[in-house]
């Protein structure tokens, strides 16, 4: 397997889902080795790579920060980037955070349709896991009970994701699935952000979702949803599951292992990665593909696609 960038540039704009600042973004081929790396256009191309040294305070959104400078909201973009297989690209943006459009990863899916994806000359390096690891938390709602991440040892990049809000729409959903460009295309693209209504006016307080509206969250009210239709019964659960791939890209070369997240949020998934990348002991890098992950790639991109249901 070889290393990918995209063929040709595409662009994009919009505001900001917690700053409200308008940006324009512009994917742009990059060389082997590069990796996944934001150009602020703004400050001179200044790069920010999408790393785990580079997160910085992680709340209702992941932020990276390198130098003092700033960029918000990176997971929908980066999980449709890291879904798609592309290891190396730069993301030219000018402006603090990435435009949310229309909450989900689905106009990142089309962008990255446009401009394709070329194999560079170049073997593709894995982050292959050898040794589990967990994160814990207590659950701040429900005493005794914890919210949790693990990353264990696999042939393949598959993701489990388990979410329970006490709402008469959510309640219990899980995601299970292997992370390939098909799967992340019809399983979760289109599952947008959301948020509660009455964490608005706090999170507003907060100087926070000063973008949101009702073209880019899904707002659920105490027992039903205020702009529907859901694009599926469980797209709160499937956009965790976006959510957690996003911040998994963090690792910074494609996952050999299985991630599983219960009731988990960006805070547990970027200790997970930050703590995985600190403990070299807990893997290896390899060029090697398993014959499993070839043959699951291969199935995957053969196998009938799952309707959305
Ligand atoms: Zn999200």
């Amino acid at each position: 397997m070889f290393q990918t960038t995209i063929i040709r540039e595409a662009p994009t704009e919009g505001v900001g889902l917690h700053t409200g600042v308008f940006g324009h973004i512009r994917l742009v081929p990059a060389p082997a080795d590069t990796g996944i790396v934001f150009r602020r256009t703004d400050l001179d191309n200044f790069p920010i790579e999408a790393q785990g040294h580079n997160v910085a305070k992680v709340s209702y959104a992941t932020s990276l920060m390198k130098q003092g400078v700033l960029l918000s909201t990176t997971e929908h973009l980066l999980a449709a980037i890291y879904s798609c297989g592309i290891d190396n690209i730069y993301i030219d943006i000018d402006s603090i955070e990435v435009p949310i459009l229309d909450g989900s990863a689905e106009p990142f899916m089309k962008m990255l349709e446009q401009t394709g994806v070329r194999k560079l000359r170049r073997k593709r390096r894995y982050l292959k896991v050898l040794k589990p690891l967990e994160v814990a938390e207590a659950d701040p709602g429900k005493t005794g009970q914890f919210r949790r991440i693990g990353i264990y040892p696999a042939d393949e990049f598959r993701v489990r994701c388990y979410v329970d809000f006490p709402h008469p729409l959510v309640g219990q959903q899980e995601v299970e699935m292997v992370v390939s460009p098909a799967t992340f295309r019809h399983l979760l693209a289109r599952a947008r952000t959301f948020c509660f209504e009455r964490d608005i006016a706090p999170l507003r307080e907060m100087g926070l979702i000063r973008g949101g509206s009702l073209e880019n969250a899904i707002v659920l009210t105490s027992d039903s949803v205020m702009n529907g239709p859901l694009r599926f019964p469980d797209e709160f659960g499937r956009h965790k599951a976006l959510d957690l791939i996003g911040d998994l890209a963090l690792a910074g070369l494609p996952l050999l292992a299985r991630v599983e997240a219960h009731k988990a949020g960006h805070s547990l998934h970027t200790q997970l990665v930050s703590r995985l990348l600190a403990d070299p002991t807990l893997w290896t890098i390899t060029t090697d593909e398993t014959p499993h992950a070839e043959q699951t790639m291969a199935s995957a991109a053969l196998s009938p696609v799952p309707a959305a249901d």
